[in-house]
């Protein structure tokens, strides 16, 4: 299930759901809404800056960040994680990762990114990081 974020065009609460599907009921409103159309207010949203995956969502098996330009930071509390992508993102500053096992993570292209927290723990399969010119340290925790 390919998860990605969406900003609930009702109570404009932000958080993933599973894209293949063309209707999502938020959590936070109990309102349906066309997935769609809340990615669209996601991504056009100057307002998100920072996102917070809660630790209520156990496992994301893929999450695409890519060309969301007006997030600044990313923190993500699950257990285990699919594949992520945070590319071309133009004003992410840092990511914070609290998970037990990863398969892929891919940042490329993002031009202010400064620190990227793993786990020590964390599994890893793969790691991608290119084209992050700012990048000062990727931190194991
Ligand atoms: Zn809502």
């Amino acid at each position: 299930m390919p998860f990605v974020e969406v900003k609930c065009p009702s109570c404009a609460s932000v958080f993933p759901v599973d894209k293949t599907k063309d209707v999502w009921i938020c959590g936070y409103c109990g309102k349906p809404f066309i997935v769609e159309k809340a990615l669209a207010e996601y991504k056009k949203a100057s307002g998100t800056k920072d996102v917070t995956v809660p630790d209520t969502v156990k496992s994301i098996e893929y999450l695409d960040f890519s060309g969301c330009d007006n997030i600044q930071s990313i923190t993500i509390n699950v257990q285990s994680i699919g594949s992520f992508d945070f590319s071309d993102c133009k004003n992410l500053q840092s990511i914070n990762i609290n998970a037990n096992s990863i398969d892929s993570l891919e940042i490329t292209n993002c031009q202010s990114l400064q620190i990227v927290n793993i786990p020590r723990t964390a599994k890893i399969e793969n790691i991608e990081i290119s084209d992050c010119k700012n990048l000062k340290s990727v931190t194991k925790k």
